[in-house]
């Protein structure tokens, strides 16, 4: 098998987990996927937002599996985990069209010179002949693919390039492949397997619950006061609010901030200053607000969002998943609201759909059926996305069902107990 040689001792993994990235211990679920990583296995990793996936690929590639070379979907994860690499001293670059000329020459430099760990490539970029004839030339020992969910038309945040990378690395090596996301339900799952991987990867799944988490599912539309009650209540800090349309989004933004909510816009339709003053303003504040469309939030890695409020429901339960999942990373208490029109439920369950769109049919049924729903919000979650589980206790539906059977005082003796 090409550019694959001996495996390497763990050992040298766990010291560097120590010496270059100054972390006390593996989180849970990191150290058997480095371990596989280690032993030559591609291996494909789910686990939840803030589980430490980027860790899988840089610890190997300070460890001797180098160079890595990473595909990330956007430029400002990329930048961030390279600033972050860069400052515990791993030789680190990325070429992409938003790189300054400069930096696209230092890091070109750094491969011709056989000192880069961690090549960064944006998905358009690693289609381009001249970067494939590159690659086959540096001979990476590890392919990353990071948000592998890109890879899937049934995803959420789909991208046709991404799609290609399977069939690209075939042409710079077919070298390790390691990709790991967030979301996978089944069917997303065995579309990135199959795109993907040349040979049957080792499946890593980590559980997918977020105890943390609170959801609970107004069967009704938001009014503004609804949305500001929720900020409110949050006082002193953040959270995000989601909402179906930018036309929707810089409207409720400029009500809540006319009504003493200051609150930020975030969306696609923003010039790209605006949009990262206010991306900087949410995560260097403790007390920010955004309101946004699904354009914000992949890879936002900030850990005291203390709210997610849904003024309109995505389209599938992933997307769902992954838009809470960014509340509540420092594992503290956190709450998900959503408020959901009877219209927009009725709607997503309209008969006349083409048998062409069956998938997103059957997503939108099942967040329809889930906002519909008197199950437990996790155990419906979760069962979408492959996982059986118990009921959580803590949703608007447990605590309704804990009411029904056993009264108040159950409730009081569960909150006092949590
Ligand atoms: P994910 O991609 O799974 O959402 P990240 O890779 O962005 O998660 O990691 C989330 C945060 O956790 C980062 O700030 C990272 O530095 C930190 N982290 C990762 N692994 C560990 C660890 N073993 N110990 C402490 N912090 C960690
Ligand atoms: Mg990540
Ligand atoms: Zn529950």
């Amino acid at each position: 098998v090409p550019n694959r040689s001996r495996p390497i001792d763990m050992e040298a993994a766990d010291s560097a987990l120590r010496r270059v990235f100054r972390f006390d211990a593996f989180r849970p679920g990191q150290r058997e996927i480095v371990q596989a990583i280690l032993a030559g296995d591609d291996v494909f990793a789910l686990m939840p937002t803030g589980a430490g996936k980027s860790l899988l690929y840089q610890l190997p590639a300070v460890s001797g599996v180098a160079p890595v070379v990473v595909v990330s979907p956007l430029i400002s994860l990329m930048r961030d985990q390279i600033a972050a690499l860069r400052a515990r001293g791993v030789a680190a670059g990325a070429l992409n069209s938003g790189n300054e000329p400069g930096d696209n020459a230092a890091t070109l430099a750094m491969i011709e010179n056989r000192k880069i760990r961690l090549l960064y490539v944006a998905p358009e970029r690693l289609a381009l002949d001249d970067t494939i004839d590159m690659l086959a030339r540096m001979k990476p020992r590890l392919l990353a693919v990071d948000e592998a969910h890109c890879v899937s038309r049934w995803g959420h945040d789909f991208r046709p390039d991404y799609a290609r990378i399977g069939e690209i690395a075939q042409r710079f090596g077919a070298p390790q492949t390691i990709a790991v996301t967030a979301t996978a339900a089944p069917r997303t799952r065995a579309d990135i397997e199959s795109l993907l991987f040349a040979r049957k990867p080792r499946l890593f799944v980590h559980s997918f619950r977020r105890p943390n988490i609170s959801i609970a599912v107004n069967r009704r539309g938001h009014t503004l006061s609804d949305v500001a009650g929720v900020i409110r209540r949050h006082r002193g800090e953040s959270g995000i609010v989601y909402c179906g349309s930018r036309a929707a989004t810089d409207q409720l933004a400029r009500a809540l901030s006319l009504n003493g909510v200051p609150a930020l816009p975030y969306h696609a339709g923003l010039d790209a200053a605006t949009r990262s003053a206010n991306q900087d303003e949410f995560l260097s504040q403790r007390d920010s607000v955004i309101v946004a469309t699904i354009a914000f939030g992949m890879g936002i890695d900030k850990k005291d969002v203390r709210f997610v409020c849904h003024a309109d429901l995505p389209h599938s339960i992933e997307a769902y998943y992954q838009e809470i999942g960014r509340a509540g990373r420092d594992g503290n208490p956190a709450e998900a609201t959503a408020f959901v029109s009877r219209h927009a439920w009725t709607g997503h369950a309209a008969p006349d759909i083409d048998s062409a769109t069956d998938t997103r049919a059957d997503e939108a049924r099942a967040i329809s059926e889930f906002a519909r729903g008197f199950d437990c919000r996790w155990r419906t979650v979760l069962a979408w996305l492959g996982e059986e589980s118990a009921p959580c206790g803590a949703c608007d539906n447990c605590r309704r069902r804990l009411l029904w059977l056993r009264g108040p005082q159950a409730i009081l003796r569960r909150t006092r107990e949590a």
